[in-house]
């Protein structure tokens, strides 16, 4: 049964009109951001906790609040091969539409509470925070963005007009008209492939495998978005020789060989505290299996690991770039991104020298880069932000 909202989160400020849904014949909205497509009467929410039917049409309530902001290293969404080691201002709000029992962030992505969103963040405020600190890019993550779209555009087209790039970490669980809307204003994305099975999806995250599978296909070949993949490997539940081969033979197949996958280990969380941590040699099968059949680039991740978190040029195996958790360290590329030993140019999104933000995580208080906060006139350094990568992609 739908949650109602209540008069006052109707008219709060944090309320704006929703794009892409219908009226019914029967007087209900439907929203047709995701594949849900979630029909309800006025008064009731979605199951995303966001996105609600008001008395005109389907409205979105958390426009403009967050649940906390964090300067992280680019490599801890994951994505390797997009400017490496540069700062990324992080920030997600509330709510999901899907329902995964193992949600690694289910504090936020499945809060019932307005309080979690204590945090406002005008799109403005967010660019000036992100040039004032340094960041080359502003992160979307914590919960899947796709839900709070019309926010998540309006913040990406302000940092487009500052210079600053625009990261996305989501499921891909989302329909084309919005999906095109959304990744129209993405420079990068890490896409969570949770597994490689219907059944999985259907009863661990409430969802279906084959729209996400669409999203990959329409990244990939109908953006220029620099596209990585995660799959956090579940024991007993994803983690198979068979479904691994499934997934690594797709995504070669269909993606090509040079698109990165990254496993990362499970930790027991949320509907899912009985299930055992991944096993390091879990990671280590997997990586030997998606490695054995073609990919390149296969990274592991929430481990340490440093051969597994490390990238190796795809023409004669040298080591390119040497990660220890988020640290970067030896360097193997010319200024073109290409490999030192053999000139092999490194798919992805490489600008010059590595960033050296290294693997300090510096949680930030918005309120200071708001007009009347004490960093709102202090000078602002454009100067990385402003550089303009070059996209690259091996075919
Ligand atoms: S985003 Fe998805 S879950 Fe949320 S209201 Fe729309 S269709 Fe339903």
């Amino acid at each position: 049964m739908p949650e109602r909202i209540t008069e006052s989160v109707l008219n709060a400020p944090s309320t704006v009109e929703g794009r892409h849904w219908e009226r019914l014949d029967d007087g209900r909205f439907q929203c047709n951001v995701c594949p849900r497509f979630c029909r309800l009467h006025e008064g009731q929410r979605g199951p995303c906790f966001v996105r609600a039917a008001g008395p005109n049409g389907i409205v979105l309530t958390s426009y403009g609040r967050s649940s906390g902001f964090c300067v992280d290293p680019i490599e801890k969404k994951p994505l390797n091969h997009f400017l490496p080691g540069s700062p990324v201002l992080s920030f997600g709000t509330a709510g999901c539409n899907l329902t995964c029992k193992f949600c690694q962030n289910w504090d936020m992505s499945k809060s019932r509470e307005m309080d979690t969103l204590a945090d406002a963040a005008s799109p403005e405020t967010l660019v000036r925070a992100a040039t004032g600190i340094g960041c080359r890019s502003v992160a979307f993550t914590y919960n899947d963005p796709v839900i709070f779209l019309e926010y998540a555009v309006d913040v990406a087209v302000a940092c487009r007009e500052a210079g600053i790039k625009r990261v996305a970490v989501s499921a891909g669980y989302v329909t084309p008209p919005a999906r095109q809307e959304f990744f129209s204003e993405i420079d990068a994305v890490n896409i969570d492939l949770k597994a490689f099975t219907e059944d999985f999806y259907h009863s661990i995250c409430g969802g279906h495998l084959e729209p996400v599978l669409e999203t990959l296909l329409y990244l990939v070949h109908e953006t220029p978005v620099w596209t990585e993949i995660t799959t956090l490997l579940i024991p007993g539940e994803n983690d198979s020789d068979e479904g691994l081969n499934n997934m690594r033979g797709w995504i070669a197949e269909n993606l090509g060989p040079s698109v990165l996958l990254h496993f990362s280990a499970f930790h027991p969380d949320w509907k899912m505290p009985d299930h055992p941590p991944t096993p390091h040699a879990t990671l280590i099968r997997a990586r030997a299996i998606a490695q054995g059949h073609g990919l390149h680039n296969v990274y592991l991740g929430n481990v340490h690991d440093a051969e597994g978190s490390s990238t190796y040029c795809a023409g004669c195996g040298a080591r390119l770039v040497e990660r220890d958790w988020y640290q970067l360290g030896d360097w193997g590329l010319d200024a073109h991104g290409r490999c030192l030993k053999c000139g092999e140019e490194m798919a992805g999104v490489i600008d010059g020298p590595p960033g050296t933000w290294g693997r300090r995580r510096l949680p930030v208080r918005l309120k200071d880069f708001e007009p009347g906060g004490r960093k709102h006139n202090q000078p602002i350094d454009r100067s990385a932000a402003l550089r303009t990568p070059t996209r690259r992609r091996t075919p």
